[in-house]
């Protein structure tokens, strides 16, 4: 080994945490490649037909999915082999995308994914920085010989785990950065109907239908392109969210009535949600997403948490207003992460018990919290 490596590598790894905390994008992507080869060298590689897994986060939104389904659409047109695997099941509101129906759940699936992990020679991990977010998926995804891919816009990306990715917390979504990879590797032809309704799905949702600040200027030349490409963008809002069933109105006005609580003096709101109530209200998967916005549009609120008892877990999602970084309360207090606006996490102990960590650590986080300006 070159001599020099063993101290060399150390100090660059040090400086580059002093940059990724200080510095520009920019720079932040140059260090990157030390230790993950940029995407851009794959792209010749992709002419060659390859046996191709595509995974994202567990319970996948709409970003994981409309990512690894346009990501799935446009490598079939290249003649690759290609099998999405989702480490646990999907909110149903998500199954009109094209595609959901080849999908394989680990959870129900193991041993058919597992033998197309075992026989990938690529596997694309798209929206996640960690492989603990695959959940049980995360020691065959850790140990297989086939090549990971990143493509993802968390913050602090296990970047050794990947032979090749982007992560880049400046995109708007992971979709985005799919539809970059796309026009990137010279395969606009390939952007057809299919694959931009499934790239403005995972936009759409992550920007909260084009509201946040990560909108940018690109986003929109990006839509626009897909919309000379044949998106519905209209049928597709009328997917997500006008096919509701009538129980998750009721129980959202439960939820609203009787679990939630709103602390003006820290301009803060918490929602607490029993097992119970899932249970008698027959809450699946992706009825509860979106709920944590609710007390987020109450006036002068810049902290919103939701905490469910998922039962094999405590799951918590916290969205904030201004300078409130949610991704760091997240990781501090919640063994989680995310992005500074909207951040999750998990936990093992009781329901009252997370409920008592999120009081004290609002109490904790009191002055900037309280230093609100209306
Ligand atoms: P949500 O609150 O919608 O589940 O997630 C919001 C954001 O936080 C997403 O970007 C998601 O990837 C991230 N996130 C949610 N839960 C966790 C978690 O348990 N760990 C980490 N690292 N990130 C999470
Ligand atoms: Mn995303």
């Amino acid at each position: 080994m070159f001599p020099a490596a063993g101290f060399f590598l150390p100090v660059c790894y040090s400086f580059k945490k002093l940059l990724l905390q200080n510095s520009s994008l920019e720079t932040n992507r140059y260090f990157c490649r030390r230790f993950m080869q940029p995407i851009s060298n794959i792209y010749p590689l992709l002419a060659t037909p390859k046996k191709i897994v595509i995974t994202t986060h567990q319970k996948p939104d709409g970003d994981a999915m409309g990512s690894s389904l346009g990501l799935y659409h446009f490598l079939i047109q290249l003649g690759h082999t290609v099998t999405v695997i989702s480490p646990t099941n999907w909110a149903e509101f998500l199954n009109w995308m094209p595609g959901t129906k080849q999908l394989l759940d680990y959870d129900r699936q193991t041993a058919a994914a597992d033998k197309m992990i075992n026989e990938a020679d690529w596997i694309f991990c798209l929206d996640f920085n960690t492989l603990g977010r695959t959940k049980k998926m995360e020691e065959k995804l850790g140990n297989a010989k086939a090549l990971r891919i990143l493509i993802d816009h968390h913050q602090e990306p296990q970047e050794e785990k990947f032979a090749y990715g982007i992560s880049d917390t400046g995109k708007s979504s992971t979709s985005e950065m799919v539809y970059d990879f796309i026009e990137a590797s010279g395969n606009d032809d390939k952007i057809n109907s299919i694959v931009a309704d499934c790239l403005y799905t995972g936009v759409m949702t992550d920007t909260g239908s084009f509201r946040f600040p990560s909108t940018t200027a690109s986003v929109h030349r990006m839509v626009a392109n897909l919309k000379d490409k044949g998106l519905q963008q209209s049928k597709i809002h009328e997917n997500l969210f006008d096919n509701f069933l009538e129980n998750r109105f009721r129980f959202i006005g439960n939820v609203l009535l009787n679990r939630m609580e709103v602390f003006y003096e820290y301009n803060t709101a918490l929602i607490a949600i029993p097992q119970g109530d899932l249970i008698k209200f027959n809450i699946t998967t992706g009825d509860t997403e979106g709920l944590v916005n609710y007390p987020l549009s109450i006036k002068g609120i810049k902290l919103a948490a939701i905490i469910i008892d998922r039962g094999e877990e405590r799951k918590s999602s916290f969205r904030s207003k201004d300078g409130f970084d949610v991704n760091t309360f997240a990781r501090k207090y919640f063994n989680g992460g995310g992005h500074f606006n909207a951040a999750g996490g998990q936990s093992k102990e009781s329901l009252d018990e997370v409920v008592n960590i999120f009081m004290k650590a609002m109490q904790e986080n009191r002055d900037q919290l309280s230093n609100y300006q209306f």
